[in-house]
């Protein structure tokens, strides 16, 4: 039996492979862990979710003291953000985080960490720091770059990505956001509120391409009134740089081309794979633009040789990174046959108000062919939400034909958290009859959550055919008031 020096290697030590390195590792697997940088953590802790979330609640807490007013209190000049002020603070909560992804932690659980790039040198071994080193498997977990689409006059202006964006040494006075996914939005939301004039371009008509149009429209509508331009249905000409800005030239469909202005340009439009310098078509593994080619397994087309998190170029979250690792644990470790299963993945976009969303949306319904109904509820109808001051968003439940749910959306405060309850009902098949049926605090968001199941229920509960079953058996005598009767 051939032997090797490690029973797992992982490439990248982000989301997903942190999640591998410490399962294997606390299994007793002999782990190597690789990451190129001087530092674990990857994406999510030091250009992603940690420091977009940190600016976020930031611009929230300002846009709240410019809006004191709204909530009955005096009406207070805000001075102007200083963005080094802001800086620091996300660069402290990444510290803190950081000490739970440190390289003594993951020694300690007994993964040995190397900095360095690796490259593949045979199926089973690696060229790292002038060392071979073979292991019986590997784990690709090197993850997503910005991608920089080929506009004439980009790469030889100066823009910023999520890489530049939280340690800027101000806060621009003007900024032009290519794209409109959730980090664009997200950014144009948070950067408007600190006081930057913040352009969003985008080729289509709808920022949140894949979300319902209806949520998304509603989106832009509360980032359009804080003062967030849209330019929807518009071509990027070209970009340059015209010495006192950069400029973007833009043509919409009536092919009228106008030119936009700004301090700093923002690349938000997709991720390409961190592929560079691995040498994988050398060892015979399929990958394309979008990523690496993996089975439900998260195996290559190298079975032993598994990929996981946005390397694979599918569900680009760090929550999806998290459970491909674990997908990866079962079967390289446990070698249990376990299928990484994404029905009822959720996902959330942190603007204000969040959208988020698990399973199916109408748009995805309707790809796939499904029949469904939607029942909603909004926040102007939840008691906690009006007094918070949120009168914007509602929530969408889809229900098969079988009326089972497929799929709920939520646009409003804290939809991500509201989430928490239907990830249970829909991964626990838990029957809305026992969701409208539970007793939910009282004033509170996730009463929501209740009455769209109960919106459901009620026309079966007060159908006619209850009614009179109720009058014939106990005699009831109906309308007490309105209808003519009773008066
Ligand atoms: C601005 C922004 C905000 C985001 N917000 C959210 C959010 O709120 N919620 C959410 O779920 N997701 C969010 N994401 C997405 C999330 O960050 C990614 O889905 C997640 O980081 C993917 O984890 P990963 O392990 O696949 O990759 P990464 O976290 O990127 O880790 C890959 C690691 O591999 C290393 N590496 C790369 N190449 C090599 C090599 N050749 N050799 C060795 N090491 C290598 C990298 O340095 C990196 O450390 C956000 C992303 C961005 C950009």
């Amino acid at each position: 039996m051939a032997t090797y020096d490690y029973d797992i290697g992982i490439i990248g030590g982000g989301a997903a492979g942190l999640t591998v390195a410490s399962g294997a590792a606390q299994l007793g697997a002999r782990t190597l862990l690789i990451e190129k940088e001087k530092e674990l953590g990857g994406d999510c802790l030091h250009f992603g979710c940690v420091p977009s979330k940190t600016l976020i609640r930031t611009a929230q807490v300002y846009h709240t003291m410019k809006n004191a007013q709204a909530f009955g209190l005096p009406a207070i000049e805000m001075p102007p953000v200083d963005f080094v002020k802001v800086k620091e603070r996300i660069q402290s909560v990444i510290a803190t985080i950081q000490e739970h992804d440190s390289e003594e932690r993951f020694c300690s659980l007994g993964a040995r960490v190397e900095l360095g790039e690796p490259a593949f040198v045979d199926e089973h071994s690696i060229h790292l720091n002038g060392q071979r080193i073979s292991s019986k498997n590997w784990v690709i977990a090197s993850g997503s770059s910005p991608q920089i689409p080929p506009i004439e006059g980009l790469h030889k202006t100066h823009h910023i990505t999520n890489k530049d964006i939280f340690s800027l040494d101000h806060l621009p006075a003007s900024m032009i956001i290519l794209g409109a996914g959730p980090i664009a939005a997200e950014m144009a939301q948070a950067f408007c509120r600190l006081g930057t004039k913040v352009h969003v371009v985008q080729r289509s008509g709808q920022i949140l391409s894949k979300e319902d149009r209806d949520m998304a429209d509603a989106v832009t509508q509360v980032l359009a009134a804080e003062g967030v331009i849209f330019h929807l249905n518009v071509a990027v000409l070209e970009v340059r740089d015209a010495g006192d800005g950069k400029e973007v030239r833009i043509q919409n469909k009536d092919e009228e081309v106008s030119t936009l202005k700004a301090e700093q340009i923002l690349v938000a439009m997709g991720r390409s794979p961190n592929l560079e310098g691995l040498h994988l078509e050398e060892i015979g593994i399929e990958f394309d633009g979008k990523g690496i080619k993996v089975d439900k397994r998260m195996r290559t087309t190298q079975k032993h040789i598994y990929a996981a998190g946005d390397i694979t170029g599918a569900y680009q979250f760090t929550h999806a990174a998290g459970y491909e690792g674990g997908i990866v644990v079962s079967n390289a470790i446990f070698h249990l046959p376990r299928k990484a299963d994404y029905t009822f993945l959720p996902w959330c976009t942190y603007t204000d108000p969040e959208l988020a969303g698990i399973g199916m949306n109408e748009k995805a319904a309707k790809d796939a062919g499904i029949e469904y109904t939607v029942f909603t509820e909004t926040f102007k109808d939840n008691d906690r939400s009006l007094a918070e001051e949120n009168k914007t968003g509602k929530i969408k439940m889809l229900l098969d034909k079988n009326e089972k749910p497929i799929g709920v959306q939520i646009l409003g405060p804290q939809a991500g958290e509201l989430l928490g309850e239907w990830i249970a009902v829909l991964n626990g098949k838990v029957k809305l009859s026992t969701l409208a049926a539970a007793v939910h605090p009282y004033p509170t968001l996730g009463e929501i959550n209740k009455r769209v199941a109960g919106a459901y229920l009620s026309p079966k509960i007060f159908s006619d055919t209850v009614k009179k079953g109720l009058k014939f058996f106990f005699h009831l005598k109906g309308r007490a008031c309105g209808s003519g009767e009773g008066r």
